[in-house]
């Protein structure tokens, strides 16, 4: 029996969320993927617990045993009918704020006018999140924050995004090794798995540092054009294009798009787990 820790970004990648249509088999052959003997399955997204809970609702996805969420700075297991965080993550990426807290931080940066705190369900230890309007120099603003970070001592990421349909900017303060990849990493050390036993799916930005690492990676066929280019050449300048799979592949019964090109991914891996779903 293959043992696989399944890690798949959620929106656009499993939640046909995007433009490109969704096979009508995809997501209930996923379920079943996931509910194989030896699959482990992780849900890695920028959404909070509690949005990621919605998803699964909404979209009826399968319930992950494990869950990376706030790009990053949570990991949560489901054990007994409940989400229980890892505590040893947040003690691990803490570390980068040498101490100083979310409140040390926000004082910081009190007197930026152009930054405006986002709703307290969005704040957490670890993170601090700032809506900024699209008219500002969001480089210059930046710029200001880092430095300001810096002179606290501090070694942060600034994570800036931009949310299309409120048409607002969107930054996130979070510890330098809060991220999707280092969450994967520390589940990996966690579970006690060997590189082979590992998989990761996405489909956009903050998922191309896991796949231009050496951890086995799935672009489903719905990314962009320019997130494909990106992914096969950050892939090709680290030597690891073997472990990046685009799934493009039209001969699929299922396509490439959302949760079938996860499938299509996993056939490509570990053809022995997809001879047992068809
Ligand atoms: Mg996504």
């Amino acid at each position: 029996m293959t043992k696989l820790l399944l890690c798949t970004d959620m929106d656009r990648t499993i939640i046909p969320n995007g433009h490109q249509p969704e096979h009508p088999q995809a997501r209930e052959t996923f379920r079943q993927l996931c509910s194989l003997p030896g699959i482990t399955l992780a849900y890695v997204t920028g959404r909070d617990l509690e949005l990621m809970q919605k998803a699964i609702a909404t979209y009826q996805l399968p319930l992950p045993a494990y869950a990376i969420t706030d790009v990053g700075t949570q990991i949560y297991t489901y054990r007994q009918g409940q989400w229980q965080e890892l505590p040893t993550w947040q003690e691990l990426i803490g570390q980068d704020w040498k101490g100083k807290t979310h409140q040390d931080l926000k004082a910081a940066l009190a007197d930026l006018a152009e930054l405006r705190l986002q709703e307290p369900s969005k704040q957490k230890r670890f993170k601090l999140s700032y809506y900024v309007q699209l008219e500002v120099d969001h480089a210059q603003l930046l710029k200001t924050v880092e430095t300001r970070l810096v002179a606290l001592g501090v070694e942060a990421s600034l994570i800036w995004s931009i949310d299309e349909p409120e048409n607002i900017g969107l930054l996130d303060i979070l510890p330098l090794n809060a991220n999707k990849m280092h969450g994967i990493e520390f589940l990996q050390r966690y579970l006690e798995l060997s590189l082979d036993e590992l998989l990761f799916a996405g489909d956009s930005g903050n998922d191309l540092m896991v796949m231009a690492s050496p951890i086995r990676s799935i672009l489903v066929a719905n990314a962009d054009a320019a997130t494909q280019q990106q992914a096969l050449q950050l892939a090709r300048e680290n030597n690891v294009e073997e472990s990046l799979y685009l799934a493009t592949d039209t001969s699929f019964p299922l396509g490439g798009n959302y949760s079938a090109g996860v499938l299509q991914g996993v056939g490509y891996f570990a053809p022995e787990v997809m001879a047992a779903l068809f």
